[in-house]
């Protein structure tokens, strides 16, 4: 295993090929001056596999791609994938409501395989700092670099009472497509109220002759509720409200994120119809026996198994109250966490925490007791100090601008001054009056 000499260090290495990294991959791609790669465990980049359910839709526009918001022209947009497959009219003409899920990851994955400096199925196992640079070791070399750019995403969040007891019939939702096989004509019950459990609780109605013979569906909310989408709700995901959000105090942001969790974390207002009307078809028009049950305003607290079955129980919220199920699969669709990575052990000492999170900066650096010429940005990581759309797509192409920005300390994206509607206390995206009449 060779260290290649720093000489050859490249500028940035990137550990993990998500759609963040692929994000700032595809913008660094016209600066050479620049040297970076990019490393994934994976054998080719898929965009969470276990939930490209068929019917699934990205939940923003398609001009939330990855490069389109601050570089419209540039040849990994996807408009350019559809004009480079001759869809564009297609596309026009079929009207989706919104891009599939399944187009979107074909999207990504062309573009992972355009571009050069991506490294498939090598896993990054360790980095350290040596002298002037980091060295990190993969599962196939040692590489130096000078700056590193985390996109490793987030980790399953399992429930304490289900800790030790996954496997074929209790696992969480990302791992649901090689184990939906497991659920037809079985008592499932699918924990949890947002979008993954609603693409699992249509994708288990879709098929009528491979229904589940019980299904419950629980949430902790009172109802199944839909994303707030609304026009200045949007407004949360423009950079203009993300450079507000990142100079309040801390308390008065764990505030907004309470706040703000539905336009976010809710549900498609598109597929709680798509399943509303599965239900009625099965009731009413197929006259078939109630199956179904799906429960607000309860949590899970105890899961244990017994023979082939597994005993749920859910409490009934800010009660003591608990119900008891019988079930013979578990679908935890209960979200993603972020955790200091493993890899990230031979730093540890040398990247301080607040709250457990990192202590990120505006330019998406982290602080760490290191020479500062030498940075480690990081992606999907700073919800808690840059805002809601952190894990979203929406500011995926802005942020990667940002740390090019900062990358080249010079502006080589311009994604400054965009307009938006809002003023927040000092930060607005009204410009002046030489742009009102331009
Ligand atoms: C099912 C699902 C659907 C979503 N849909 C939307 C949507 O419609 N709109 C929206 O705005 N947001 C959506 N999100 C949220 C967000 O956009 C995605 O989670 C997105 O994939 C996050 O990208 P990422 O690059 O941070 O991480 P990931 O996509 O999780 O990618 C991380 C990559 O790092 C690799 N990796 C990890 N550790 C290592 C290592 N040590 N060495 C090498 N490689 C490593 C992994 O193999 C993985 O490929 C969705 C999330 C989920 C789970």
């Amino acid at each position: 295993m060779q260290v290649n000499d720093d000489q050859n260090a490249v500028d940035l290495l990137g550990v993990g090929v998500g759609p963040f990294n692929l994000s700032l991959a595809a913008l660094l791609a016209p600066l050479p001056a620049i040297t970076s790669c990019f490393f994934d465990r994976n054998p080719s980049f898929v965009w969470h596999s276990g939930l490209l359910l068929p019917e699934a839709e990205i939940q923003v526009s398609y001009l939330k791609d990855l490069v389109t918001l601050v570089d419209p022209a540039n040849p990994f947009s996807f408009i350019a994938y559809l004009a480079k497959h001759k869809r564009l009219y297609r596309f026009m003409n079929a009207r989706f409501h919104q891009v599939l899920r399944t187009e979107f990851n074909q999207y990504l994955n062309w573009v992972s395989r355009s571009l050069a400096n991506l490294n498939f199925d090598e896993e990054v196992e360790s980095i350290h700092f040596e002298q002037s640079s980091f060295v990190a070791r993969t599962s196939k070399r040692k590489i130096r670099t000078k700056h590193l750019v985390l996109g490793s995403g987030l980790s399953p969040s399992i429930p304490e009472c289900a800790r030790l007891k996954t496997g074929n019939n209790i696992f969480h939702g990302k791992d649901y497509l090689s184990h939906s096989h497991r659920c037809r004509g079985r008592r499932v019950v699918v924990i949890g109220g947002g979008q993954s459990g609603a693409d699992i609780v249509n994708h288990l109605l879709s098929d009528s002759g491979a229904l589940p013979s019980e299904l419950v569906w629980a949430t902790k909310r009172a109802i199944f509720s839909p994303i707030d989408e609304s026009v200045f709700a949007n407004e949360y995901f423009t950079p203009v409200y993300n450079d507000y959000f990142f100079s309040l105090s801390s308390g008065k942001k764990s505030r907004l994120l309470q706040e703000q969790v539905l336009a976010s974390d809710g549900i498609s207002a598109h597929l709680l119809e798509s399943i509303y009307r599965k239900l009625y078809f099965y009731e009413f028009i197929e006259n078939m026996p109630r199956f179904f049950r799906f429960i607000g305003n309860h949590e899970l607290t105890s899961l244990s198994r017994s023979g082939n079955s597994v005993e749920i129980g859910l409490r009934i919220c800010d009660t003591i109250e608990q119900r008891h199920y019988a079930a013979d699969v578990v679908i935890l669709c209960t979200g993603y966490h972020w955790q200091m990575p493993a890899y990230l052990e031979g730093l540890r000492d040398r990247i301080p925490l607040e709250n457990g999170h990192f202590c990120v900066r505006k330019d998406y650096s982290i602080h760490w007791y290191g020479p500062s010429q030498n940075q480690i940005y990081v992606q999907n990581a700073a919800r808690h100090s840059h805002g809601i759309a952190d894990p979203n797509l929406s500011l995926m192409a802005w942020r990667s601008a940002r740390i090019i920005n900062s990358l080249a300390q010079k502006t080589v994206y311009d994604i400054d001054n965009e307009s938006t509607v809002m003023e927040w206390e000092g930060f607005s995206g009204y410009q002046n009056e030489e742009r009102q009449y331009a």
